[in-house]
């Protein structure tokens, strides 16, 4: 049966070991697309994903493949992002398949997300068939990798598949490998329709489109289905599968991915790791879903133009109706007016958030510094889960602050350990153990508080390693911490946007620092503008912006018409990007100011 003939696979690799260009070869090997079409990297389609070289939305792909048995297949490939911050649409994609491709570079070998993804992949009990990839550099070494994989991950590697992506070489090896090592999917056409949500998107005509994974049954245009979680019914109208381009076909059945249109116009009816199943027939229990993931990291986004502001809430709706670990809602500045307190799972998820929200929407933005969530208890012995730093209560009411912790995994060449070790424990973190991956290299455990992750350690992990570190982690839990809040001022009025929350053995360095960041961002005003940083009532630094000399177009009167043009032109464009706090005119830098301070 046509079943049997069906293989849904995975790729997973540490970013930059070479998924996505592989993908791009198996499209091409199979000829899901003609060489006309065949552009660089198709699967990542968002703007965002080239310009970054990041991938962050998982695609699917429907593949026909004629084996060496000489029988038809039907290939699913899906593709996962790689950083940590996705990890959760890595654990979308996984659910769907029965394989997983597992990428490693031959010059690099494992990689701390190699491990973070083999571990989801083990979760989801797929078959992991090895690639090692790139085997076209000189620097390339496989045996070397072969004996790394069977070590530190005890997978057989006597069947690794010697590839490079870039070259072509070892494809048809590959697909070889899914037809043989990766199973058919298995589940019953008699049974009630079972379908797994992956992802979804919203389009202005169709509505929401859901793209699904068939474990039971089949769906066609005309069947009645409803949504397990939320309880809605609806008529399909169309089905289809992705070639890579959205095609009709006439049904959906066991095994296949693909996507259905339903007339579905509200965004909250479809939830990804929802079951879809036969209206009139529906299934006894809906499929495991996903693990919730709950945002780590929280940040202030708001319109820089108030009338925006329904603009943004639709479009916070629209990007989390895919990414349900995108969390947000109203809050109000006394700053910045109305806005939304939204939580990431990280940093790079925050970034690219809100470049969607700006490019794809059109809707500026001023964000404000990221913070973990901090737990309160006061002395009336309430607990306070504190997103925003403003909304800290004041030390007296108090008895102690937790902060989230995470268990970091750093695996490095033997050569910058001391410099690792030196970056840590300035990041208050504290050594768990090392271990040695192979003779030349170590992985470094240690419990740092998240919010100093927070604070660009990606950055300074990457230069004090000339970039030959990786790096994973996931919470481990709340530590009682010693912090205090610190309150930023401008001329006298303090500005909550710009609160945060520190380290009282770190108070004072960092409210100085601060204090003269804003003084170089914080363009000259009509008059002087104090700023000061203060712990409760305490002030303990302060800097002057110096008032603007008379005109600053004066000197151009009667002389350079066009470079007066010039200069009001970048006043401008400035302003796009400055935020009216009370008297003073602060720049959108200001708010992120606290995260380049060490
Ligand atoms: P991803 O982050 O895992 O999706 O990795 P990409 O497919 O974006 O590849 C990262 C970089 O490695 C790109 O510059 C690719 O051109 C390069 N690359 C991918 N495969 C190979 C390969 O087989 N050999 C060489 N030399 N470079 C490769
Ligand atoms: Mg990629």
């Amino acid at each position: 049966a046509r079943q049997k003939k069906i293989r849904n696979f995975s790729i997973i690799a540490h970013i930059d070991h070479g998924k996505s260009t592989l993908a791009d070869r198996i499209l091409e090997y199979t000829g899901a697309l003609s060489s006309r079409e065949m552009q660089e990297q198709v699967l990542d389609q968002m703007d965002l994903e080239r310009e970054r070289g990041i991938t962050i939305k998982l695609q699917a792909v429907r593949l026909n493949y004629k084996a060496d048995d000489g029988e038809e297949y039907i290939l699913n490939l899906i593709d996962t992002p790689g950083h940590v911050d996705f990890t959760y649409e890595v654990s979308r994609s996984l659910a769907a398949c029965e394989g997983a491709l597992l990428v490693v570079d031959a010059a690099q070998g494992i990689e701390a997300q190699t491990l973070a993804n083999v571990y989801l992949a083990l979760d989801n009990n797929l078959e992991i068939i090895p690639v090692i990839n790139k085997i076209d550099l000189p620097s390339a070494d496989p045996e070397r990798v072969k004996q790394e994989i069977e070590d530190v991950i005890g997978l057989d590697t006597s069947e690794a598949v010697l590839a490079s992506a870039k070259a072509g070489i070892g494809i048809k090896e590959i697909l070889e490998q899914v037809v043989k090592q990766v199973p058919a999917p298995t589940g019953s056409p008699d049974n009630p329709l079972k379908a797994l949500i992956f992802d979804s998107h919203y389009d202005p005509y169709k509505g929401v489109i859901v793209y699904v994974r068939v474990l039971d049954g089949s769906i066609r245009s005309g069947s009645k289905i409803k949504f397990m979680a939320t309880e809605k019914v609806f008529e399909v109208i169309e089905v289809g599968a992705f070639k890579p381009r959205m095609t009709i076909v006439d049904s959906l059945d066991i095994g296949d991915v693909g996507f259905i249109v339903a007339g579905i116009k509200n965004v909250g009816d479809t939830r990804v790791g929802d079951t879809v199943t036969d209206a009139k027939n529906p299934a006894l229990e809906p499929l495991p879903g996903y693990r919730k993931i709950n945002p780590m990291v929280f940040c202030g986004l708001y319109p820089i133009e108030t009338s925006d502001y329904n603009d943004l809430r639709e479009a916070l709706e629209k990007l989390q109706l895919n990414d349900a670990s995108l969390s947000f809602e109203p809050e109000t500045s006394t700053a910045l007016g109305f806005g939304f307190r939204c939580g990431f799972l990280g940093l790079l998820h925050m970034d690219v958030i809100q470049e969607r929200i700006e490019r794809e929407f059109n809707i500026p933005l001023i964000t404000t510094a990221p913070s973990v969530v901090f737990k309160v208890t006061l002395t009336s012995g309430e607990v306070l889960q504190i997103e925003n730093p403003s909304l800290f209560p004041e030390t007296g009411k108090i008895d102690y602050v937790e902060e989230p912790y995470v268990k970091a995994a750093i695996i490095v060449p033997n050569d910058y350990v001391g410099a690792i070790m030196e970056l840590c424990q300035g990041k208050r973190g504290e050594f768990i153990n090392m271990e040695y991956l192979d003779t030349t290299r170590v992985t470094l455990t240690y419990q740092i508080p998240l919010s100093e992750i927070v604070y660009d350690f990606f950055d300074q992990l990457k230069s004090s390693t000339k970039g030959y570190a990786s790096f994973d982690y996931e919470l481990s839990g709340y530590r009682q911490s010693n912090l205090v809040k610190m309150d930023i001022m401008l001329n006298g009025e303090q500005v909550d946007a710009l609160s945060f929350i520190v380290h009282r053995d770190r108070a004072y360095n960092r409210g100085r620092i601060i204090c003269e960041k804003l003084k170089d961002l914080i363009p000259r005003q009509m008059f002087e503008v104090p700023i000061q940083a203060a712990i409760g009532q305490k002030i303990i630094s302060r800097e002057t912006v110096k008032a603007m000399r008379k005109n600053v177009l004066a000197k151009c009167y009667g002389g350079d018409i066009s470079r007066k043009r010039k200069l009001l032109e970048k006043q401008k464009e400035g302003k796009k990007r400055m935020k009216q706090v009370g008297s003073v005119e602060v720049p959108q830098e200001a708010f992120m100011a606290i995260l380049k301070i060490d």
